[in-house]
């Protein structure tokens, strides 16, 4: 009986531990999708982690990067642009100026 209990809690302290260094940081968004945001990210390499974190939102679809599984990357004019999955690119290269003031 107890040892089900610690060991239930020491599976709750390596939960809310385990994603301290993320801190919940949204501005009026309505959607409860905190969880699964930027999931997918951890898929990427250190440096495309960040570049994506950074862009945070698919230009194509709006949807959280890493919401789909790992964002598929897109090098356009020397700036590299995240999708949250593969059938956002080709909207994006069809019209890239479009997506790309949306990123600014
Ligand atoms: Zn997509």
């Amino acid at each position: 009986m107890m040892r089900i209990l610690a060991i239930a809690l020491g599976g709750l302290v390596v939960l809310t531990l385990g994603c301290g260094g993320e801190k919940p940081e949204r501005e009026g968004g309505g959607m409860e999708m905190k969880k699964n945001e930027g999931a997918g990210i951890a898929g990427l390499s250190v440096e495309d982690q960040k570049l994506a974190r950074e862009q945070k939102v698919c230009p194509v679809s709006d949807e959280p990067l890493g919401s789909m599984g790992t964002p598929v990357k897109e090098i356009h004019g020397g700036r590299t642009v995240f999708f949250c999955c593969e059938s956002c690119r080709k909207p994006f290269l069809k019209n890239p100026e479009k997506y790309l003031a949306k990123l600014k």
